[in-house]
């Protein structure tokens, strides 16, 4: 695996792609023309020799605070939200290795069929060895969502970087999309 470039500020970064992104313009699901635009992407910069690693949101399925508000089981709905994200991971894995770049699932819930189960070590390994690594599941726990996933693994994985793309452009004091008062 070559040294990044040096004109590449990051060695090691770790991504995080909410699950919005990926409906593009669908009001659900998952849009496989956005899955390979985000996909193409991640392969220009791994292919230059930076180091990623992936963690992809499930919002775009399903969210497992709104579904408690409707009174589902708020543990229950938050393990649904959390196998969404394994979904939406497949799907990248799908672009990218499509695409020709190696790629590792590893599923913070174990799930032996269809992914690794999260090894520290052996995710480090992966990516030493250029392998772009999705990580499913978040932390594998109700009552925590995706970013706290990706802040852990980032902190894991000795990541430069912390990358968020989202379809909202920074932290606002509340939800902008449905507060008009929230304010950057
Ligand atoms: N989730 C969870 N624990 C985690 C990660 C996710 O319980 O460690 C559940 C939670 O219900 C969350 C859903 O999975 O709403 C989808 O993740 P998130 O809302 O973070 O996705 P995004 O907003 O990035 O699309």
């Amino acid at each position: 695996m070559p040294d990044a470039p040096s004109d590449f500020r990051y060695k090691r970064v770790l991504l995080k792609v909410s699950g919005e992104v990926l409906m593009g313009d669908q009001s659900y699901g998952i849009d496989m023309k956005t899955v390979d635009v985000v996909a193409a992407a991640v392969a220009r910069v791994a292919r230059e020799g930076v180091e990623i690693c992936l963690v992809i949101g499930g919002g775009n399925i399903f969210r497992g605070l709104s579904k408690a508000a409707e009174g589902m089981d708020r543990a229950n709905a938050d393990y649904m939200g959390m196998l969404a994200t394994i979904m939406n991971a497949l799907a990248m894995q799908g672009a990218l290795e499509k695409i020709g770049v190696d790629t590792r699932v590893q599923s913070a819930i174990p799930m032996a069929a269809i992914a690794e189960p999260y090894i520290r070590r052996r995710a480090m390994r992966h990516l030493e060895k250029g392998r772009v690594v999705i990580f499913a599941a978040g932390v594998g726990a109700p009552f925590f969502t995706t970013d706290s996933g990706a802040a852990l693994r980032a902190a894991e994985m000795g990541c430069d970087a912390l990358l968020k793309g989202t379809s909202v452009d920074g932290v606002y004091t509340a939800d902008p999309k449905k507060d008009p008062n929230a304010t950057r």
